[in-house]
């Protein structure tokens, strides 16, 4: 099955009870049983719900996985995979991570125990002095938030099998449609479905994919005992999202191609970074490890004034966090996403004050730069 078949007919993509193309909405908590224990695969929806299941199903093949989960956020998900681990275990992040992800290991993880460290993953000789005795897991994120560095996944999961510890990848910015880590070596794969897979900005989910039946059941067991699922409302607006994910995704690299090329041309910006760009530091480990770069772009315009001057005038991008739906979203992530993260850590990492991210939708390309010259004017 090719890519853009297997997100409408991979899954449990009809329903066999009815045959119902739509894959019903199971609102129900409990299942009756035939006689005690004598049930159809389902006793209590927290375990297991069949739409639910359905989506389960569905990320899993499209990662390519073992078992999907699917949790009431990506950071539910984030944490439900970090209860695998126990007090006294230590794991390795990226370090630009996604300002929640740092946040839920420095400041709760951290109080049962689950230490972390957090370097430049993109760079192989920092990841293995970071490597200590008590180390089990290796998480990555890539491209990251908002400067876009990329880390060659291939690489680090054979540094992490040698050592024996697990590769995890927060896939959210690519997507399955661009980027499969679980081919490239990862062990697990995690989403903020919030963002691409649902699509819309209608829904907060989170989903998890492993690799093997170990991990399957363990990361089953934690799913049902800490009880952070995705509800069957949220979970089959997910699947309608995932539906029109090839077509979206697509679109997007068009529409930022384009966006790309026009803001590289313009005087007011002083820096773009996409890792579709030739210039880009990571571009020859993207090229080799993704299909597609993704509709997430950052540039420099010098400043906070003159962030705020194209903040006031832009029109079709909409002020505000989140990322990666249909309609376009413009942050300055010194003041918004980042700002908990200490200004002179904040300039070793490169985001400046006069840094601007947008996450490009799928309004017409020609609209989206007329307003993007307009505003830089
Ligand atoms: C948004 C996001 C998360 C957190 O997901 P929520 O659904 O908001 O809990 C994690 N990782 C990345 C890369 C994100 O963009």
């Amino acid at each position: 099955m090719k890519r853009k078949t297997k997100l409408i007919h991979g899954g449990i993509s009809t329903d066999p009870a009815t045959g119902a193309v739509s894959f019903p909405i199971y609102q129900v908590s409990t299942y009756k049983q035939e006689g005690v224990g004598g049930h159809k695969g389902y006793e209590y929806s927290r375990t297991g719900n069949p739409t639910r299941f359905a989506l389960e199903e569905l990320i899993k093949d499209l990662e390519g996985g073992e078992a999907g989960f699917a949790f009431g956020s990506g950071m539910a998900a984030m944490t439900a995979v970090m209860m695998l681990f126990n007090s006294g275990d230590h794991v390795i992040l990226t370090d630009d991570v996604y300002g929640g992800s740092f946040r839920v290991m420095t400041k709760v993880l951290n109080r049962l125990g689950i230490d972390s460290t957090f370097v430049d993953t993109s760079n192989l000789e920092a990841i293995i002095s970071a490597i200590k005795p008590n180390t089990k897991a290796i998480h990555l994120e890539t491209p990251t938030n908002p400067l876009l560095k990329i880390t060659d996944i291939e690489q680090v999961a054979k540094l992490a099998k040698e050592h024996g510890l697990l590769t995890i990848v927060d896939n959210t910015f690519s997507t399955p449609y661009w980027q499969n880590p679980i081919e490239l070596g990862a062990d697990i794969v995690l989403h903020s479905a919030t963002k691409y897979l649902g699509g819309h900005s209608d829904v907060v989910a989170g989903l998890a994919v492993v690799n093997s039946k170990k991990l399957a059941e363990d990361l089953h067991f934690v799913q049902n005992s800490t009880g952070g699922v995705l509800g069957p409302q949220d979970s089959w607006l997910l699947i309608r999202g995932i539906k029109t994910l090839g077509i979206r995704m697509e679109e997007t690299e068009k529409n930022t191609a384009a966006i790309v090329d026009f803001l590289q041309g313009h005087p007011a910006v002083k820096k773009v970074y996409y890792p579709g760009l030739e210039t880009h530091p990571n571009h020859s480990i993207a090229k080799k490890q993704v299909r597609g770069f993704g509709g997430m772009v950052s540039f420099d315009v010098g400043s906070a004034e003159n962030a705020d001057n194209l903040l006031s005038k832009i029109h079709y991008f909409t002020l505000a966090e989140s990322l990666g739906a249909v309609e376009s979203l413009i942050s300055v992530p010194a003041r918004m996403t980042h700002a908990s993260i200490p200004i002179e850590r904040r300039a070793e990492l490169g985001i400046t004050d006069g840094l601007v991210r947008i996450s490009v939708g799928l309004e017409d390309v020609e609209d989206l730069i007329d307003d993007l010259k307009q505003a830089l004017e």
